[in-house]
């Protein structure tokens, strides 16, 4: 075989020019394509930072599960902000390099730094999701009541709002005195959606069943700015129609309010899962692009559940 003129190399060169060809070739093959895959989905992916780190139930089981929901969709990118007692004085997150904030957090105050660029953010066009016992956080946050429009217990009572609920066809805002925040026992309940035309509720069974979980009632704020998307009677506690999932717009923040998720069992039911993965979306981006799903999987007769992992993206 006649050695090219053009290469004037040693015979074991000769022998590893051609491996090096071949990792050349495959290099552009597999790995070309990759990155275009990984560039584009990144370009759709929505960013979210979930907050956890303290609560009085057990985050440590209920933020992977959300976790596995969101991202079964591929449609989501997490990460997480594990926020234990010791470490809130340096909690000082980028918020701006989300879509949308997440939070499972009931705990201590966050420092006044980081509670002024948050707020910031949120106005700013940053958004939120507060999911279950995260309204119970910060009573004494003026503003991050304003955001989740409605919260319960550390003391709330009528002096943080009014009592909201579902009465003769409308919401009624109720002054009268008394704590804010309550349930009754565990129960599977009945989810009545009141805005059809939400882009998180469009298209839903008018009424479902949730997994068995306390439900909260009796919630207290300032619900300014709050939409009530759908409500449950509360069987055993305040006999009324509670708000299940609320929006609430703060400055340019879009805000995604759901009582569901009591635990990681609850939040195998298809009614917590749905309404998280439409209301995260959007609170990030404004729409809906999930299509809605029906009454067979999400019926009223039985409270459908099923592991995060046989949730499947959108085709
Ligand atoms: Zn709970």
């Amino acid at each position: 075989m006649k050695t090219p003129s053009l290469f004037h190399l040693g015979a074991d060169k000769l022998i590893a020019l051609p491996q090096t060809l071949l990792s050349v070739i495959l290099t552009l093959t597999i790995v070309a394509p990759l990155c275009a895959e990984s560039e584009k989905s990144s370009k759709e992916m929505i960013r979210v930072l979930l907050i956890d780190g303290q609560n009085n139930h057990d985050w440590k089981a209920c933020s992977p599960t959300m976790i596995n929901i969101l991202e079964a969709t591929e449609r989501f990118k997490i990460e997480r902000a594990t926020v234990l007692k010791e470490e809130v004085a340096n909690f000082s997150p980028s918020w701006t390099n989300y879509d949308a904030v997440l939070t499972n957090y009931n705990g201590l105050p966050w420092t006044e730094e980081t509670k002024s660029t948050f707020e910031a953010y949120i106005k700013g066009g940053g958004n939120l999701v507060v999911v279950h016992a995260a309204d119970n956080s910060f009573p004494d946050w003026k503003e991050y009541n304003r955001m989740i429009g409605l919260g319960g217990w550390g003391g709330r009572n009528e002096k943080d709002g009014p009592y909201v609920y579902w009465k003769n066809g409308a919401f009624l805002r109720d002054d009268s005195p008394g704590k804010g925040g309550a349930h009754g026992k565990p129960l599977e309940y009945k989810v009545v959606v009141r805005d059809t035309d939400h882009p998180i509720t469009k298209g839903l069974p008018l009424e479902f069943l949730q997994a068995k979980e306390e439900l909260y009632d009796r919630l207290r704020g300032p619900a300014e700015n709050m939409e009530i998307l759908a409500t449950a009677l509360a069987t055993g506690g305040s006999e009324r129609h509670e708000p299940v999932l609320m929006t609430i717009t703060y400055g340019k923040g879009r805000i995604f309010h759901t009582v569901m998720g009591h635990d990681a069992k609850s939040m195998r039911g298809v009614a917590f899962q749905e309404t998280l993965i439409r209301g995260t979306e959007w609170a990030a981006t404004g729409e809906v692009t999930f299509p809605p799903v029906t009454s067979e999987d999400l019926p009223v007769d039985r409270a459908a559940s099923r592991h995060p992992d046989e949730i499947k993206p959108p085709e």
